[in-house]
């Protein structure tokens, strides 16, 4: 178990973000990598072409970390067609040579690719590209793509890229970067999501939620289609279908809606933060208390716990607030300086909470630690009574498709029982929204969404145990000889 993952319970994944057709495309990547920073902290890259070639400049760290106003950067990355990248690494460590866009040059020109998802298969696929004497450069996933697409056999296809698209398994919302076109792609199962939009000027542009979309001043046009390969080039936005159309029921991420996308964003066809109220009122009516006020856990708490207060009639207070700075700056391995993190990150208001009844509504609960390091917190400040309302079920099963969970084992869920939990987390009582509950707020049909986490039906079957570094088997050695 990382230092990190003992730390943060649970992790976004990445966001994506295109322009194609405005001069200032990568300042306006820019901005809408800023409002996808949520979905991941760890890298920010941006690549961009002239029509002839492509330019790209990455580092780790946020947005605006990497390219540092005055630094230059985006007057050397100006050119009307970019793409960027925010990482929350789900395979590969947190490194350099991991961040994306990946640029690669193949006999068919340059590319830069970014992703959103996990591949499945891609450590076998990497197996067999290196049994061959491939070398790659990064530890991540998505490296594989770019071999799977310099493979002789495949660059002769009639239509390379879709032929690439269905040698993966996984989850995978894709920017391709040629340097006179983009194409866009969505996995068939439609996990991740990706949206298209247009800015007044006629400029086209794709991002992994809608609240990227509005934060440039555009349009929301549709979302991509699970399947879908979309070309923006000269001749404008083109479609084609790798899968033929509506074969596959989708299994979109429930957990998008859940905890990781904005709450201004829509998103398989729904608005998140309606999404969030309407598990909360479900909540309210699952599980009722008597207290005095509801209290949400921000940011993603905080629309189901609205929901929850409407339903209940129970005060709304914020009892919680977030600090937007604090950031992952203290990874201590000393558990107490841990739990000071927790309430680092999150002030209780004890005006609020004391000598009350309090309902604190949660979006989830992973491992555990810090939802015990808030209510902790919350009866530090004087509560009464402490009532934990979580608004999805509990967790019980690691996540393949692009979310970084810990170990089933790990999972708080997993082996408990529902008093056991209670007492771990040390509050009067809990009440976690059914499965059921919770699939009748959402608007598509059940069987549209993967839920997998809560359930443990996976939609692509996993072969083998994946975690976050199966790609560094090579360096695990090297440490496994050096302690020796
Ligand atoms: S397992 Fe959970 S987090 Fe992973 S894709 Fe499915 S619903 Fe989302």
């Amino acid at each position: 178990m990382s230092l990190l993952s003992e730390s943060f319970e649970k992790r976004e994944n990445c966001g994506l973000f295109a322009v194609f057709g405005d001069p200032e495309a990568a300042q306006k990547t820019l901005f809408g990598l800023h409002s996808l920073q949520h979905r991941g902290q760890e890298s920010a890259g941006i690549a961009s072409s002239n029509g002839d070639s492509i330019s790209c400049y990455k580092g780790m760290g946020v947005v605006r970390r990497v390219f540092r106003a005055g630094s230059g950067l985006l007057e050397q990355l100006r050119n009307p067609i970019a793409i960027g990248h925010v990482r929350y690494s789900t395979t590969g460590s947190t490194k350099a040579a991991n961040c994306q866009p990946l640029l690669a040059e193949y006999s068919r020109g340059q590319v830069a690719v970014a992703h959103n998802g996990n591949l499945i298969n891609a450590a076998l696929l990497r197996d067999e590209y290196e049994a061959y004497g491939s070398i790659f450069n990064s530890t991540c996933d998505t490296e594989v793509i770019i071999h799977l697409m310099a493979k002789p056999t495949h660059v002769c296809r009639p239509d390379p890229l879709a032929h690439v698209l269905n040698h993966l398994q996984g989850s995978y919302s894709l920017l391709f970067l040629f340097p006179d076109r983009i194409e866009a792609a969505r996995d068939p199962y439609g996990i991740r999501p990706l949206c298209l939009g247009r800015t007044r000027e006629g400029a086209y542009l794709i991002a992994s939620e809608t609240c990227a979309i509005d934060a440039v001043g555009a349009e929301f046009l549709r979302e991509v289609e699970p399947g879908e390969i979309v070309t923006l080039d000269k001749r404008g936005l083109s479609s084609r279908f790798f899968v033929p159309r509506g074969s596959v029921t989708p299994a979109h991420c429930l957990f998008e809606h859940v905890y990781f996308a904005k709450q201004n964003s829509t998103i398989f066809g729904e608005n998140v933060h309606g999404f969030r109220k309407k598990v909360g009122r479900r909540l309210a009516m699952e599980h009722p208390v008597e207290a005095d006020v509801v209290v949400p856990v921000p940011d993603s708490g905080t629309s189901a716990a609205i929901g929850y207060a409407e339903q209940s009639g129970i005060v709304f207070d914020m009892g919680l607030v977030r600090s937007h700075y604090a950031g992952r700056t203290f990874i201590s391995p000393d558990p107490a300086l841990r739990e000071l993190e927790v309430t680092l990150k999150l002030a209780v208001v004890a005006e609020v909470v004391r000598g009350k009844r309090v309902v604190v509504v949660d979006d989830s609960i992973v491992r555990g630690n810090t939802t015990r390091g808030k209510i902790r917190a919350i009866r530090q400040a004087g509560a009464k009574e402490i009532h934990l309302r979580v608004s999805c079920p509990p967790i019980r099963f690691p996540c393949y498709y692009g979310i970084d969970f810990p170990t089933k084992e790990e999972l708080l869920a997993n082996n408990r029982t529902l008093d056991q939990i209670r007492q771990f987390l040390e509050v009067e009582s809990i009440g976690y929204l059914s499965l059921e509950g919770m699939l009748a707020c959402a608007s598509l049909p059940a069987d549209h969404y993967c839920t997998a986490c809560w359930g443990g039906k996976y939609r692509i079957p996993v072969q083998i145990a994946l975690n976050k570094f199966t790609m560094e088997r090579y360096q695990m050695y090297m440490f496994e000889e050096m302690d020796v």
